[in-house]
């Protein structure tokens, strides 16, 4: 498995792949890979001929008040286990890479970014879609996996494909969880013991939430009030927001007659996580 850090290096190695007629399978990530990251491989590798993964901790969606400075990084721990599962090519640039100086393009989708996680970090988005529009220029892949974990990312990144025409077709990945249904994520291992027990509220919650539609309520407040209560029973939570939207435009769903996303994001210590699940 080949590392490669400059984008035109890479994009010549693409055009060779694309010229002997290899479909390109791309998982974007920014390393501290786990099983969730792994198993977007596994999809892409159903999808493509050769699958490329980027691993890069891109600055610009991240606020200064954010985790940057202390995301859990192992590169070498990442190549190994990129390479285990089949990765055939690693695209990890440097930021002097991706952001050369003078570099003062953005793309900015407007609606679908406003909300949720939009809401509680101003433009994380921005930083997301630019990133992930420039990684689709150099790695031109035929086919993108994306986890449903980042549901609203996902959402975001199928509007701009959309909306600009890129020639993509993206994948959804269904969340992969812990044994006990924490949704994994880089993000667990700022979690205490005690916090991590008390993070199960979490899946605890979207399980009753679905149980509660399975039974028959309507009301997307009572459902949402409900996770709210159960999440912040557990103690050690501060919870950002509970909420039923659209699974397509993420606005919020006035009744459950049709099928809607449950998302949550909260606090548990400095670990902000996020999960979420179908209703109905
Ligand atoms: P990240 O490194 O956090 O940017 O994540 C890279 C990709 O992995 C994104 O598409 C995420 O949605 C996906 N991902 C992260 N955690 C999980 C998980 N537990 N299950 C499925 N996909 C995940």
């Amino acid at each position: 498995m080949e590392i490669i850090r400059d984008p035109k290096v890479f994009q010549e190695k693409i055009l060779e792949l694309k010229r002997s007629g290899k479909k390109i399978g791309f998982v974007p990530t920014m390393g501290a890979l786990h099983e969730g990251h792994l198993s977007l491989v596994d999809i892409a590798k159903k999808h493509s001929d050769v699958v490329m993964m980027s691993i890069y901790l891109n600055p610009k969606q991240f606020a200064p008040s954010e985790d940057l400075k202390n995301y859990p990084s192992n590169f070498k721990k990442d190549t190994e286990a990129a390479q285990a599962r089949g990765v055939d090519l690693v695209f990890a640039p440097t930021d002097e890479y991706m952001y050369p100086k003078g570099f003062q393009t953005s793309v900015d989708i407007k609606e679908i970014t406003k909300g949720l996680c939009g809401a509680a970090r101003p433009g994380h988005f921005t930083g997301v879609t630019t990133v992930v529009l420039k990684l689709f220029n150099i790695v031109q892949p035929d086919v993108a996996v994306f986890g449903e974990k980042d549901y609203q990312q996902l959402k975001v990144i199928e509007r701009m494909v959309r909306d600009l025409l890129i020639p993509v077709k993206i994948v959804a990945a269904p969340i992969t969880r812990e044994n006990d249904g924490l949704a994994m994520s880089s993000r667990n291992a700022y979690l205490s013991h005690d916090e991590r027990m008390a993070a199960l509220s979490i899946n605890q919650a979207l399980r009753m939430a679905k149980e509660m539609v399975a039974k028959g309520e309507r009301s997307p407040h009572q459902v949402a009030s409900a996770v709210r209560t159960h999440i912040q029973s557990s103690g050690r939570a501060r919870v950002d927001y509970v909420k039923v939207v659209d699974p397509e435009t993420l606005e919020e769903a006035t009744n459950l007659k049709q099928p809607a996303r449950l998302l949550v994001a909260a606090f548990f210590g400095r670990a902000r996580l996020i999960d979420n699940c179908l209703l109905g």
